[in-house]
C-alpha cells in the first residue's frame, strides 16, 4: 500500500476519536465552569456518529495508514455502551493499538475488564495532582484523589497495562506538585507524562508564562532522581522518554508548545459529530458525517480523506509564538486532545 503524505511529507498512521463532547469534569485548562456552566448545551444525540459509521470510517482510514486508534472525548466513558464500539474497531484488520484516555472516574474494575475483553489494549488515565485541594480545584466538580487512583489500580488488575499517566502542569496551580507525583509513580510499572499547558481552544485563560517548559520539568526530577532518555517508541510519538537511572521506570515529557513536534505529526482527529481536523489548533473540520449520510461510497470518503490529507500544511505549534493575532480554535473537549 502507498503510503499517503501531506506537504510535509507526514504519513497518516494516528487517528483521534472523540466519541462525545460532554463531560463530568470541568478542568480549568479545559472547559472552565464559568463559561461551561448548567446552560452550555452539548450535541444532541442524533449528531453524534453511530458506532456503526465510526467503524466505516476507520475501516477506510485504516486503507490510508491508520494503525493505531485513541478514544477520546469529552468524557469517553460517558458514551453508552462503549465497549461495543471497542469490540468493532479491535475487530478491524490492521488496526494495531487500540487506546483509550479517561479521566478514570466512571472506572471501576468491572467496566476496565470489560473494555479488556472487548480488545482496549492501553489506558490513559488523567491526574493532575496527588493534593486534594489541588485536583479538585483543578476539576471544579470536587472530585477526590482517591477514585483517579482506584481507576488506576483498576486498570491495572485487568490489563491495560503500561498504564500512562497525563499530568497537565500549569504554573501556579499544580506546578509544587511534580516532585510528589514522580514519587508517587516511581516503580510501579505506570508511565507518568507531564503536559505543557496548552492554548488548546479560546476558552481556558491560556498564558505563555503560565507554560511550565519540559526541559524544567526534567531537570527538576533528575536533581532528585537521576534520569537518562530513552528512545522514541515509533516515529511520531509525541512524548520525549526518560527512565530513572535506579529502575524506578519511565516517564515522559509532553512539549508541545517549548519544543514543538509537528513535522512528526502523523495524527488526524475525528470530532463525535463527525469533522474531520487535521490539527488540533484548527479552526474548523472537514464533514464526513455529511458523505455518510448522504450515501457517498467508502472509495468516495476515501477519496475525500485522501485529498485533505494531502492538502495538509497545518503546523501550528511551530508557528505559534510568532502568531500576531489570536485565531479562531477548536476546543479540546470537542476533539480530545
Ligand atoms: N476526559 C478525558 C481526560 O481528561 O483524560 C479525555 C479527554 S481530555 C481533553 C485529553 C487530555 O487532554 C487529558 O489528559 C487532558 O489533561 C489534556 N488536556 C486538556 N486540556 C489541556 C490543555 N489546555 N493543555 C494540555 N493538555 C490538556
Ligand atoms: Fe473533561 Fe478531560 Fe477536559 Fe477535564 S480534560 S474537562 S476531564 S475532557
Ligand atoms: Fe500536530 Fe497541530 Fe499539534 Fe503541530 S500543533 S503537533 S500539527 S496537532
Amino acid at each position: 500500500m502507498a503510503v499517503v503524505t501531506d506537504q510535509l511529507h507526514r504519513p497518516l498512521t494516528d487517528l483521534r476519536i472523540s466519541v462525545t463532547d460532554r463531560c463530568n469534569f470541568r478542568c480549568v485548562y479545559c472547559m472552565p465552569k464559568e463559561i461551561f456552566g448548567p446552560s452550555f448545551t452539548f450535541l444532541p444525540r442524533q449528531q453524534l456518529l453511530t458506532f456503526e459509521e465510526i467503524e466505516r470510517l476507520v475501516r477506510i482510514f485504516q486503507t490510508l495508514g491508520v494503525r493505531k486508534i485513541r478514544l477520546t472525548g469529552g468524557e469517553p466513558l460517558l458514551r453508552q455502551g462503549l465497549e461495543t464500539l471497542v469490540e468493532r474497531l479491535a475487530a478491524i484488520p490492521g488496526i494495531e493499538d487500540l487506546a483509550m484516555t479517561t479521566n478514570g472516574s466512571l472506572l471501576t474494575l468491572d467496566r476496565a475488564r470489560r473494555l479488556k475483553a472487548a480488545g482496549l489494549r492501553r489506558l490513559t488515565i488523567s491526574l493532575d495532582s496527588l493534593d486534594e485541594r489541588t485536583f479538585r480545584a483543578v476539576n471544579e466538580v470536587n472530585f477526590p484523589v482517591s477514585r483517579v487512583l482506584d481507576a488506576i489500580s483498576h486498570a491495572e488488575a485487568a490489563g491495560l497495562t503500561p498504564v500512562k499517566i497525563n499530568m497537565v502542569v500549569k504554573r501556579g496551580t499544580n506546578d509544587k506538585d511534580i516532585l510528589a507525583m514522580a514519587h508517587r509513580f516511581r516503580f510501579t510499572g505506570h508511565i507518568l507524562r507531564f503536559i505543557e499547558f496548552m492554548d488548546v481552544g479560546t476558552t481556558n485563560g491560556w498564558r505563555l508564562d503560565e507554560v511550565i517548559p519540559a526541559r524544567q520539568i526534567i531537570s527538576l526530577i533528575n536533581a532528585a532522581w537521576p534520569l537518562e532518555s530513552v528512545p522514541p517508541d515509533r516515529p511520531g510519538d509525541v512524548a520525549r522518554r526518560y527512565r530513572y537511572r535506579d529502575g524506578g521506570g519511565e516517564i515522559g515529557v509532553i512539549s508541545s508548545v517549548t519544543e514543538p513536534f509537528c513535522r512528526h505529526c502523523s495524527r488526524a482527529r475525528l470530532s463525535p459529530e463527525g469533522q474531520l481536523y487535521l490539527c488540533l489548533f484548527a479552526p474548523d473540520g472537514y464533514d464526513l458525517r455529511r458523505l455518510l449520510r448522504e450515501g457517498f461510497s467508502d472509495q468516495e470518503i476515501r477519496e475525500a480523506i485522501l485529498r485533505q490529507w494531502r492538502g495538509r500544511r497545518v503546523r501550528y505549534s511551530e508557528e505559534r509564538l510568532q502568531l500576531t493575532e489570536s485565531r479562531p480554535k477548536v476546543e479540546m473537549f470537542r476533539i480530545g486532545g
